[in-house]
C-alpha cells in the first residue's frame, strides 16, 4: 500500500515549469455534461478550497470552450449516475502568474482517473454504479492501465467494499480526504475526470419512478468480460452443482430459511448452501457464485453478485409481502440482458398473515411510527405500494423490510413453473451475434405490362461477410414504398432476387430498401435506396 506519490519519477522543475508556462489543457469528449469525459494535462486541486483549479497561460486549451454555460448545470457528471446535482465536477480558473503566490504544488506523476462513487455502503450501487463504468471508461483510455491511479471525490471513506476498487489498478486508490496529505496544492500531470455511463443498465427513480435504463448499450458479454477480469484478480477457481441461498443476517429476513434450503434440497436433488455479506469475504462469497447452478435471495444488493454466476444458471429473486416484482427490476435486467445467459425468476409474498413489519424502527429501515396516524393506517391497509420516486417513500421503505416466511409451496411452484421454459443453454451459446453486413449491388427492373399492370423485379447479392459465416437461417427483407406514402410493404425473402407485381402501379415511382437478416432477429443495415419510376 504505497500512498505516497512518487516525485522521483517526474523532474519537478520541469513539470514546474510546464505548469507555469503552458497552464492546464483540457480536451473532452462528449457534447453534453451528462456523456462528457474529459482529459487534462496539468489539472490542480486545492485542498484548502477543495477545489479544482484550471490555469490559464498563453498556450492553456479548454475544449469544450463553454464560457459560463460551464455552469449549466456543470462540466460533467463525476458520478455515473446520470445529472446527479450532488454529483456535478467543475473547477475554478486561475492565471498560470497566480502560481508565483501560491504553495508549491506537489506534482502527481500517475495517470489518473477522477470519479465520485455513487453510494459505496451499497454492493448493488458499488458494482453497477462504480466498478463496471470504470473499469470500461479505463478500456476506453489505453493509457489508464493497471498503473492508473483513481481517486475518488465524492468525500466518503473507504466503506465496506474497498478491496473491490482495489482490484481495479495496482495503486491504492485515494480518498478526497487523503488529498490534503499531498499539501495544499496538487497538481495531476495526466488525469481522466468523469466515468463512462455505457455499463449502466438501471435507474434509481429521481425524476420517475426506478427501471431499467431507455437505452441500455452494455450486453451480457461485457458485464461477464468485467466478471471474468475480477475473478482473476480474485484468484477464483471453478467447482460444480450446487445452489446458493444468500441470507441476509439483520433486516427483510427469510424466516424460515431452514425449511427452504432443505425444500430446494429435496426438490432439486442438489446441495444447498448458503452466503451472507456479514460472515465471509467477498472474494470466498463469489468463489461460491462462480460455481452454482441457482442463486435464491431477498430482494437486496446481495443480488448484484448474481453476475459471477455461470451461464444457464437461475436466479430467483424474493419479493416481501404488497411489493411488485415488476416495479423493482435492478436484477432482473441485469440477468436479461443478451448474452448473459440467466435465467430469472422472481417470488412474491402474497400472504399478508407471512409478513412481520417493522413499524417501529427509524424510518430508513421502514419504520412508520414518525407519521401521522391516519397515514400509518393507510400504509397498514394497503396491499401494493404504488409507483414512487426515490428514495424515501415510507411506504415502499415499510414494505421493502418486511421479514418474510416463504411459504414453500407457492415458491417450489413457480420455480418450477419457470424450470419448464427454461431456456436450452447450448442453443443461445451458439447463437452467434455477428450481425449481417449490407447487401450488395441491390437492383431494380421494371417492367410495365398494361395501362394499370406493372412488375418490379429486385436482385442483389448476398453481404460480404456471410461467405465467412455459418448461418442457421438467411433471410432478406425488402420494403416498397410508394413515393410520397408513409406506410410500405414489407416482404421476407429467402432468395436473392423477387418479382413484385401485386400493388405495383405505373407512373409511379418507388422507393426500394434491402436488408438481410441472419436468424430471425440480427438485423443488417438496409442498402442504399433504389428509386425508380414506373
Ligand atoms: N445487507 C446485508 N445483510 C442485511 C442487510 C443488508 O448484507 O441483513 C447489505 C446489502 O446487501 C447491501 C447493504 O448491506 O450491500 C445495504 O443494504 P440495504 O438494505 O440498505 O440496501 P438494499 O439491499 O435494499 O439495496
Amino acid at each position: 500500500q504505497s500512498q505516497e506519490v512518487s516525485q522521483a519519477r517526474i523532474d519537478y522543475h520541469v513539470a514546474l515549469q510546464a505548469l507555469q508556462e503552458h497552464g492546464t489543457r483540457m480536451v473532452c469528449s462528449g457534447k453534453m455534461h451528462t456523456d462528457r469525459i474529459c482529459r487534462f494535462d496539468y489539472l490542480c486541486y486545492c485542498s484548502e478550497a477543495e477545489e479544482f483549479v484550471f490555469f490559464h497561460s498563453n498556450s492553456s486549451v479548454m475544449l469544450p470552450n463553454l464560457g459560463s454555460r460551464r455552469f449549466q448545470p456543470a462540466l460533467l457528471d463525476l458520478s455515473s449516475v446520470e445529472d446527479h446535482n450532488t454529483q456535478y465536477f467543475n473547477f475554478l480558473e486561475l492565471p498560470a502568474a497566480a502560481l508565483k503566490f501560491m504553495p508549491k504544488p506537489v506534482f502527481v506523476p500517475d495517470v489518473t482517473l477522477i470519479l465520485n462513487r455513487f453510494n459505496p455502503d451499497n454492493l448493488m450501487h458499488v458494482f453497477h454504479d462504480d466498478l463496471l463504468p470504470a473499469f470500461y471508461t479505463m478500456q476506453q483510455y489505453s493509457d489508464l492501465d493497471d498503473e492508473a491511479r483513481l481517486v475518488f471525490m465524492e468525500g466518503w471513506g473507504e466503506g465496506p467494499h474497498f478491496d473491490l476498487y482495489r482490484l481495479l489498478s495496482s495503486k491504492q486508490p485515494l480518498l478526497k480526504e487523503q488529498l490534503r496529505n499531498f499539501g495544499k496544492l496538487m497538481c495531476f500531470t495526466k488525469s481522466y475526470v468523469g466515468l463512462s455511463k455505457m455499463t449502466t443498465w438501471y435507474q434509481y427513480g429521481f425524476v420517475q419512478p426506478q427501471g431499467p435504463k431507455a437505452n441500455i448499450l452494455v450486453s451480457g458479454n461485457e458485464i461477464r468480460q468485467f466478471a471474468k477480469a475480477l475473478m482473476e484478480k480474485m484468484n477464483i477457481t471453478k467447482k460444480d452443482e450446487y445452489i446458493v441461498v444468500f441470507s441476509r443476517s439483520t433486516t427483510r429476513l427469510i424466516l424460515n430459511e431452514a425449511e427452504l434450503i432443505m425444500a430446494l434440497a429435496q426438490e432439486f436433488e442438489m446441495r444447498v448452501v448458503t452466503v451472507s455479506l456479514e460472515e465471509q469475504s467477498f472474494p470466498s462469497i463469489v468463489q461460491v457464485i462462480s460455481g452454482a447452478s441457482m442463486l435464491v435471495s431477498m430482494h437486496g444488493a446481495q443480488l448484484i453478485t448474481s453476475l459471477f454466476l455461470p451461464r444457464g444458471a437461475v436466479v430467483v429473486e424474493l419479493f416481501p409481502f404488497a411489493v411488485n416484482p415488476e416495479q423493482y427490476t435492478p436484477y432482473k435486467t441485469l440477468a436479461s440482458l443478451p448474452g448473459m445467459d440467466l435465467h430469472y425468476v422472481s417470488w412474491r409474498n402474497m400472504k399478508e398473515e407471512n409478513a412481520v413489519t417493522h413499524p417501529d424502527r427509524p424510518w430508513e429501515q421502514g419504520g412508520i411510527a414518525h407519521l401521522e396516524k391516519d397515514e400509518q393506517e393507510r400504509i397498514l391497509a394497503s396491499k401494493d405500494v404504488p409507483r414512487h420516486l426515490c428514495c424515501r417513500n415510507p411506504e415502499w421503505l415499510f414494505r421493502i423490510y418486511q421479514d418474510t416466511l416463504v411459504d414453500i409451496p407457492s415458491f417450489l411452484e413457480v420455480l418450477k413453473e419457470a424450470m419448464k421454459v427454461k431456456p436450452n443453454l447450448k442453443k443461445t451459446k451458439v447463437a452467434s451475434t455477428v450481425h449481417p453486413g449490407r447487401v450488395r449491388e441491390p437492383q431494380c427492373q421494371t417492367s410495365v405490362q398494361t395501362s394499370n399492370e406493372a412488375k418490379l423485379t429486385v436482385s442483389w447479392q448476398i453481404p460480404w461477410n456471410l461467405k465467412y459465416l455459418k448461418v442457421r437461417e438467411v433471410k432478406y427483407e425488402v420494403w416498397i414504398q410508394e413515393q410520397g406514402e408513409n406506410t410500405y410493404m414489407p416482404y421476407i425473402l429467402p432468395q436473392q432476387n423477387y418479382t413484385f407485381s401485386e400493388n405495383i402501379k405505373p407512373f409511379t415511382t418507388y422507393l426500394v430498401w434491402v436488408r438481410c437478416i441472419f436468424n430471425k432477429s440480427l438485423l443488417g443495415p438496409f442498402a442504399d435506396v433504389l428509386t425508380y419510376f414506373l
